[in-house]
């Protein structure tokens, strides 16, 4: 007997199959950990120096909602690379506004073609 329990609504997979389906060459491990220790916010995208290993940490006490939109927010930051810092030096510059919109943009397009659950 195969596994009988499905997360049927998983807006974390759903930005994933985005991302993924228009930017092929993104490549990260996101995890869900408290950020005490990075002191850097409920969201945050570490590229490890020296090397093209990427990671996205989302701190889970934030809300469901918030940690959805860290994800699409971070994979923004993962689309454009090490090397963009942006307008404001964190990487929130146009080009990152772009992609973050792209992202929405899609994400919404899917959950509204979905039937609500009733
Ligand atoms: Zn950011």
């Amino acid at each position: 007997m195969g596994q009988m329990i499905n997360i049927v609504f998983d807006p974390f997979q759903i930005i994933i199959d985005i991302v993924g389906k228009r930017w092929p060459h993104v490549c990260c491990d996101v995890c869900s950990a408290r950020s005490d220790d990075y002191d850097k916010g409920k969201a945050f995208t570490l590229f490890v120096d020296g090397s093209d290993d990427v990671e996205i940490v989302i701190d889970p006490r934030e809300s469901y909602e918030d940690c959805v939109e860290g994800l699409a927010h971070e994979l923004a930051h993962v689309v454009l690379g090490k090397s963009y810092s942006g307008r404001d030096g964190r990487g929130h510059g146009p080009e990152w506004w772009r992609v973050f919109t792209i992202i929405n943009n899609d994400y919404y397009r899917v959950v509204d073609g979905i039937d609500s659950i009733e």
